[in-house]
């Protein structure tokens, strides 16, 4: 990864292709007549993600659909069905929320969490090969992998 260009381009409408926004949106305006671009979205995106957008787009937060420009409408098209970050960098270690590697599941009874190669050695949670997304699910490995090492216990 390192000195690579790595760019992410994410569509905040998925269930609409690029080319179908500004049309969506223009229909959106008609329902919603008279309201700001900061409301028109309200709904439609995450309501932290509204200025950021709009900011993307050049646009004001306080202008109206209608008021837009041709130019200005792609923009904000685009920054809602095309919306592009370059990757500079990663965080470091400290701020890592779960580790990778670890014991081999297949050296432990996943039953009772001992260790198949050392009598009464238990061992869960992260210590063990699992990794999850974020989302609950390395907190919920860690708890599910505890109660089964404390009913065996
Ligand atoms: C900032 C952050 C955010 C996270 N957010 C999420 C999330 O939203 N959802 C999710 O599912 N997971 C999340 N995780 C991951 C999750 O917290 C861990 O996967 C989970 O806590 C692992 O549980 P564990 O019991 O295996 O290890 P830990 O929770 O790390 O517990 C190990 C314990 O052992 C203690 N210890 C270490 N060495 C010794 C020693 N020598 N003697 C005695 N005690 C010792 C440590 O102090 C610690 O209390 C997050 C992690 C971080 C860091």
């Amino acid at each position: 990864m390192a000195h690579q260009k790595v760019e992410i381009i994410i569509n905040f409408l998925p269930f609409l292709s690029k080319e179908k926004i500004l049309p969506f949106l223009e229909k959106r305006n008609e329902k919603l007549a008279d309201q700001t671009l900061e409301e028109m979205l309200e709904g439609l995106v995450n309501y932290k993600l509204i200025p950021i957008l709009l900011k993307k787009a050049h646009v004001k937060n306080t202008q109206k659909w209608q008021d837009c420009s041709l130019k200005e409408k792609e923009n904000l098209s685009n920054s809602l069905g095309h919306f592009s970050i370059h990757i500079t960098d990663t965080k470091d270690f400290s701020s890592a929320q779960c580790s990778r590697g670890g014991i081999p599941l297949d050296e432990i009874n996943m039953h009772t969490m001992e260790s198949l190669k050392t009598k009464d050695l238990y061992v869960i949670g992260e210590l063990l090969d699992v990794d999850g997304d974020c989302g609950g699910y390395n907190l919920g490995f860690a708890w599910l992998s505890g109660i089964r090492c404390g009913k065996s216990l």
